[in-house]
């Protein structure tokens, strides 16, 4: 069993507290090196049986350039940092509305934004915290019972397990949330659309170094350009949950063809890479509004507390920023883990609730018009030059 205490242990002491990690991606390789450096011997589980690859670049800005010094690994994420991107909308005969300020230049250090692709960030935080913590893929959690020293765990292979403190770092479907808090306190934020992503090789469709998006009323296409590859990006707005089968991917590809069959500009060339199979990314646009991120020893980082949806364009950052902030709690909190989550919750909760609203309200509106109405309003804004994301 694990030590009772809560304390917080230099690294190296012997009598050394441990922490279970569900999740490997930005949230729990995170947690999982903040605790090392606490002192924690740590687990971290993953349901994939590796770690899980693609998706659109994460953007690095603000606070989470800070963490990543701490971290020290600001090098080596500008070494990986994309080239700026432009961002052009466009009508349908593909003349540009109105465009965004693109990222810095990698070579930029007083720069205050970078993009990433998420694979290179994955590699970055794995490498930090390969050799120094357990790695178990292909598990996850099927059963957590809480003692008054710690967390007794049973794992989907039938093994178990104790540990002194537990973090659900599972995404926005997370099974630790599930498993602890239950429906009842479980938040699914509908925000009233879904997408479709997928990656190929480059295809020539617009320039490397180019985002272009195009909107008719309740629908998005949008096209990333890099030098080897474009991520075909596909949105369409909806009042209501769609009832599919989230394994069923055919269906899935009817029904982003039931959507944007007949829509012009370049969707007909996008839709041709949605009929060829290969992986893609299907969800509804949701965030995760919890009314708490921690029960007894268990808390939350990232999506599975507080996912904050793609739209806000900022998932992997908010998951950054919510591991160092829970670190940094645990540290101020060194005897007290309830203490420390209690902190780490009210102080990033109000930046959590601010971007969620924002998301979900001007930013679903600008990126993803619903009717005319907002469409009309996005363009007009792009006129103006008015644009505030
Ligand atoms: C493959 C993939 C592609 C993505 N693409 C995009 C994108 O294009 N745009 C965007 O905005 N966001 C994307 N996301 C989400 C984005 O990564 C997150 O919003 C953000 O990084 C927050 O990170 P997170 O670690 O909290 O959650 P996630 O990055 O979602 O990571 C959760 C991790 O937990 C693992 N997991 C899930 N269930 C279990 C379980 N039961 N037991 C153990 N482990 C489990 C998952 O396999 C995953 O590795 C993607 C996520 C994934 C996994």
């Amino acid at each position: 069993m694990a030590n009772p205490s809560t304390s917080v242990l230099a690294p190296g002491q012997v009598d050394q507290l441990s922490a279970l990690v569900s999740g490997a991606s930005f949230a729990g390789l995170a947690t999982a090196y903040w605790m090392t450096k606490l002192g924690y011997r740590v687990t971290v589980i993953e349901l994939a049986s590796d770690l899980r690859r693609g998706g659109t670049p994460v953007d690095i800005e603000g606070e989470t350039i800070e963490i990543l010094s701490r971290m020290g690994m600001m090098e080596a994420v500008r070494a990986k940092a994309l080239p700026p991107r432009d961002f052009e909308f466009k009508d349908e005969a593909d003349a540009t509305l109105g465009g965004l300020e693109a990222a810095s230049r990698p070579d930029d250090l007083s720069a205050r934004r970078y993009e990433i692709h998420r694979d290179d960030l994955l590699d970055i935080l794995f490498g930090a915290v390969d050799g120094s913590v357990e790695t178990l893929f292909g598990r996850s959690l099927n059963q957590l019972e809480e003692g008054p020293a710690g967390v007794t765990v049973t794992f989907s292979d039938g093994s178990k397990g104790d540990y002194t403190l537990v973090f659900g770092c599972d995404g926005n479907r997370s099974n630790t949330r599930q498993l602890v808090f239950g429906d009842a306190d479980s938040s699914s934020y509908f925000m009233g659309g879904y997408f479709y992503l997928r990656v190929v090789p480059e295809t020539g469709l617009l320039p490397a170094n180019r985002t272009q998006v195009f909107s008719v009323p309740g629908l998005t296409a949008m096209l990333n350009g890099y030098d080897d590859r474009t991520d075909i990006a596909l949105a369409f707005r909806s009042d209501r949950q769609i009832d599919y089968d989230y394994r069923d991917r055919a269906q899935q590809r009817r029904l982003i063809r039931g959507h944007f069959d007949g829509i012009g500009w370049k969707v007909p060339a996008m839709l041709a890479h949605v009929d060829t199979d290969g992986d893609f990314y299907f969800d509804q646009a949701s965030q995760i509004r919890m009314k708490s991120w921690s029960k007894g020893r268990v808390a939350l980082v990232g999506d599975a507390g507080y996912c904050v949806s793609p739209v806000a364009g900022m998932g992997g950052s908010m998951a950054l920023i919510g591991a160092a902030r829970l670190a940094d709690a645990l540290r101020r909190h060194p005897d007290d883990h309830a203490a420390a989550f209690r902190e780490y919750e009210d102080r990033l909760r109000p930046f959590v609730e601010e971007v969620q609203e924002k998301a979900a309200t001007d930013g679903m509106s600008f990126l993803f018009p619903a009717d005319e109405l907002e469409l009309a309003e996005r363009n007009r804004k792009l006129l103006e030059g008015i644009i505030d994301l």
